[in-house]
């Protein structure tokens, strides 16, 4: 895995810890039957469904799927490397990782670095904030003040200013040790055109910083205090640690009472994040100008399922939660939409009124069916048929991402009265839609991994399952199957290694079997199919002898079915020897 960690050193620390011991310091696991059970901490849910097998040391949700062995789940949990929780369970269970090893890869090296650089500039803007003398400081303090955003505020999230110069970030890092490189890899400074040295990246201007769910730093935002700067919001680049539409702001402040009030409300910049928060409503996060990204919508699905949106009432605000709208609903999300009245933003609205009265219009929201109608309905002209057909064009993208039969059909049943058309005609459309849009001038292509879409036949679940449960049984199957035997492509993938590892003479083990892939498809696969407590009752020999039956005999039957069709085309092309031939193989096949 990209790891410099000895394998021995890995399989060393998988056999001192227990998967049950190390899950229990996050999760409440209670024991049921051979399995522990609690609420998936990776996703929000009432009924457990997350289960961790003692027997073979993995973990699984039936719920969202995700599973592993316990360094997949350090490495979740904790949003850590695979090096990192390597090295957090060998501190817990005493395996010293060689001194070489202990610093990790030279990615986390850096990532480290940019941390703790980040966070000597977060300290540095902030102490430049709250005690500098100079003019601009005292303006920044004033713009503040203006803003409604007191001292308590400014230290609670660690706001910062930027004085406005050129290089005072920069000569304060150089005495702190820190390199022009480290510097840069943090996105703090950027290089001169002309290659000569570097400028500090935040000048005169407002800084927020922005922390992981861990609490530390890692990138800023920052608001000019020029009025003629081109750009009034700026925003750390992409760097190690972080990327545009990865983070969610506030989510470190908010994350427990959005899992306590099962709800959480996004809103757009910072200050809409900090006027909220402060007014006592705290299961609040900023996504930080653009829509809604799959990325942050999954960062929420950690601590609930339902989502207000409260973004600004201007159109920029409208198009981006329609952008979101879609997606968040293939992300199995609740959403609903709150609208303020014109011009206003959660900020500017909480000055006005009480939390009280913001409070009242978050239990107004709108669903989000509603909102988009009324929204489509603006736009479109609601009387003519063209118009009647664009609108329910675009309601029935969304509705068609309903996951659940009887939510689509109730919103098809709105849909047709709102516009008064007919409820077929609609589901005709939306039908149509599902089968794939036909684009003109392009030939339908097939998905691009064809054979990842190979469904995992029962067969294969089943003697993947065996194998992995009773190693006995791999010199049988390796003799009647080859890996090629399995339609499915992640099938595939573990039934190699598991018989490259027969073949080197090594145990096959669930936990050090996990290590050997990155498809989170594959961990999910594996993890499933051993949690599965409904199995591996009775005679499993008569059952494995059963599966190799099943899965030689599908074999025959589709060499037997190419050999037919090729006999068709050699009848149709007369050529009779050729058919000939076809049809010794094919006797010879049958007889099988
Ligand atoms: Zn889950």
């Amino acid at each position: 895995m990209g790891s410099l960690i000895p394998e021995e050193t890995i399989r060393q620390i998988l056999d001192r810890v227990d998967i049950v011991d190390v899950i229990s310091s996050w999760v409440p696991l209670k024991q049921t039957g051979r399995n522990f059970k609690a609420p998936c901490p990776f996703h929000h849910e009432k009924t457990p469904s997350f289960v961790v097998n003692p027997d073979k040391q993995i973990f699984h949700c039936f719920g969202c799927g995700v599973g592993g062995n316990v360094i997949s789940f350090v490495m979740q949990q904790e949003q850590i490397s695979f090096p990192e929780a390597l090295r957090l369970l060998a501190d817990r269970c005493g395996v010293a990782i060689p001194q070489a090893y202990t610093a990790g890869s030279s990615k986390e090296k850096l990532r480290d670095q940019a941390i703790y650089v980040c966070g000597l500039a977060a300290q540095f803007y902030h102490g430049q904030l709250v005690s500098s003398r100079e003019e601009s400081a005292r303006e920044a303090r004033t713009y503040l003040k203006a803003r409604g955003i007191d001292l308590e505020q400014v230290r609670k999230f660690q706001l910062g200013f930027a004085p406005d110069r050129w290089d005072v970030l920069l000569e304060f890092l150089r005495t702190k040790d820190v390199t022009l490189g480290q510097m840069e890899a943090a996105g703090l400074i950027i290089p001169r055109q002309n290659k000569s040295g570097y400028y500090d990246r935040f000048r005169n201007r407002i800084v927020f910083p922005i922390f992981d769910k861990r609490g530390r730093c890692i990138a800023f935002g920052a608001r000019s205090l020029d009025k003629e700067s081109s750009a009034k919001y700026i925003n750390s680049p992409e760097t190690l640690l972080y990327t545009k539409g990865h983070h969610l702001y506030g989510l470190n402040w908010a994350r427990e009472t959005i899992s306590k009030e099962d709800l959480a409300v996004v809103v757009e910049g910072y200050v809409d994040f900090i006027t909220p928060f402060s007014a006592g409503i705290q299961n609040v996060v900023a996504s930080l100008g653009t829509a809604l990204t799959v990325e942050q919508v999954r960062l929420l699905n950690r601590h609930t399922t339902n989502v207000l949106l409260l973004y600004d009432s201007d159109v920029a605000g409208e198009q981006a939660m329609m952008r979101s709208l879609d997606m968040l609903v293939e992300e199995g999300m609740n959403v609903r939409v709150v609208t303020l009245s014109d011009g206003d933003d959660p900020d500017s609205f909480l000055r006005k009124y009480s939390p009280a009265a913001f409070r009242e219009r978050l239990s107004r929201a709108e669903t989000l069916f509603d909102f988009k109608l009324r929204v489509l309905r603006l736009r479109h002209d609601s009387v003519s048929i063209e118009g009647r057909a664009r609108i329910s064009a675009q309601m029935l993208e969304t509705v068609s991402k309903f996951k659940n039969a009887v939510v689509q059909a109730e919103y098809l049943r709105q849909l047709a009265v709102a516009l008064h058309l007919s409820e077929e005609a609609l589901r005709f459309e939306m039908n149509k839609m599902a089968a794939g849009p036909s684009r003109p001038g392009k030939e339908a292509q097939p998905p691009k991994s064809v054979t990842a879409a190979v469904p995992v036949r029962p067969v294969e679940r089943d003697m993947l399952r065996l194998l992995l449960n009773e190693q006995s049984f791999i010199p049988l199957t390796k003799e009647v199957l080859s890996v090629a035997d399995f339609h499915n492509e992640s099938v595939r993938a573990v039934i190699a290694k598991v018989f490259e590892l027969y073949d080197k003479r090594q145990e096959v083990r669930v936990p050090d079997l996990l290590c050997c892939f990155e498809d989170q498809k594959i961990l999910q696969m594996i993890s499933n199919l051993i949690a599965d407590e409904q199995f591996m009752t009775g005679d499993t020999h008569r059952f494995h002898k059963d599966c190799l039956h099943r899965i030689r005999q599908d074999r025959l039957k589709m060499i037997r079915q190419d050999i037919l069709r090729q006999m068709r085309q050699a009848d149709q092309t007369g050529d009779a020897q050729k058919l000939d031939e076809l049809m010794q193989e094919f006797n010879r096949i049958i007889k099988h």
